[in-house]
């Protein structure tokens, strides 16, 4: 194996130490602690980790957390009243509304509820229009993560080419805006994209967000490359045992870190950055929201 491997728990442990820095710094200094609301409509399971995940990681930082649970049942209308609630409420500065949400409610419908200066997903069409026009913005968590992990990295991007496999409004589509906000030369592949490996093979760096285990193999990759894997995917592992699973990426690693000059793991790369970032988004809301200076590296 080649590759350098870029650890992101550890990175992302940084971000948080520089969140809870500043977090100090605004209690001391200005008396208001930021403040980060999470909704949770319904029982899903895995929703309710990432949720509890959250409001952890919110108070370790020393912000604080709301936590709002309703029933899977929930009326649009009251689910709006409360977004609406926390939009007018000062000692709130990022609302979040988990997904996925039962069917008779629309994600689309709910982002747009939200106030765009406290949507810390970054999903309102406000901060994708913003994000696009190169103008100041909320950053979706995951790949304001990833551009951290390509800074820290390289440094400079300029210049450089760089694939996005996935056109999502979550990942693919900030990503590259990310990247070209960084001069970049940005290729954004999808389902459609003919001779894929050969559009990869020209990339320095690889962003592939596309939810197919191990799609991108190494031999698309060009050496040297800095490939960036956001695929979480659960596939069966009978090494480990019946029944037994485990999380793979969308890159094939072995093959891929065979080549490249560095690669994010699966688990541990990109994963712990967005729960990291949506913190660093918080505490960026809540200094727009009060006129201050916003955090230092911390942004895109
Ligand atoms: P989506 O399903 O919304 O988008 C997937 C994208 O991949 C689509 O644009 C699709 O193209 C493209 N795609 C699908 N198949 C192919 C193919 N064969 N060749 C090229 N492109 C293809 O997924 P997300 O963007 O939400 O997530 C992507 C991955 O990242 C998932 O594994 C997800 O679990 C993970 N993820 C990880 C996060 C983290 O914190 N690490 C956070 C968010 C997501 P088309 O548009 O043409 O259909």
């Amino acid at each position: 194996m080649s590759a350098q491997i870029i650890d992101g728990r550890a990175f992302a442990a940084t971000v948080r130490g520089k969140v809870a820095g500043h977090v100090a710094r605004l209690k001391e200094e200005h008396d208001i602690t930021p403040g980060l609301a999470v909704v949770l409509v319904g029982e899903d399971p895995a929703s309710q980790v990432y949720v509890r995940s959250k409001g952890e990681q919110t108070v370790e930082v020393g912000m604080n957390s709301y936590e709002h649970k309703l029933p899977a049942d929930v009326s649009k209308d009251e689910l709006y009243a409360l977004i609406d609630k926390l939009n007018n409420d000062p000692a709130v500065h990022g609302i979040l509304v988990q997904f996925p949400v039962p069917d008779h409610l629309s994600e689309t419908d709910i982002v747009a509820r939200i106030d765009p200066s406290k949507d810390v997903d970054g999903l309102h069409v406000v901060n994708a229009g913003l994000l696009a026009s190169g103008q100041r913005a909320m950053v979706s968590c995951t790949p304001l993560g990833c551009l951290m992990l390509l800074r820290d990295q390289l440094g400079s991007l300029s210049g450089l080419n760089a694939v996005v496999v996935g056109r999502s409004n979550l990942v693919g589509k900030p990503m590259a805006q990310l990247l070209l906000g960084d001069s970049c030369t940005v290729t954004i592949a999808h389902s459609r994209t003919k001779d894929l490996p050969d559009v990869v093979k020209r990339a320095d760096i690889v962003i592939a967000a596309v939810g197919r285990p191990e799609m991108v193999p190494g031999d698309w990759i060009k050496e040297g490359a800095t490939v960036i894997d956001v695929g979480i995917n659960r596939i069966a592992a009978p090494e480990k045992g019946e029944g037994k699973t485990r999380l793979v990426g969308d890159v094939h690693f072995e093959s891929a870190a065979a080549v490249a000059g560095a690669i994010t793991p699966v688990p541990g790369g990109v994963g712990p950055m967005t729960i990291a970032c949506l913190l660093a988004n918080t505490v960026t809301a809540c200094c727009r929201a009060n006129g201050l200076a916003e955090p230092e590296g911390l942004t895109a």
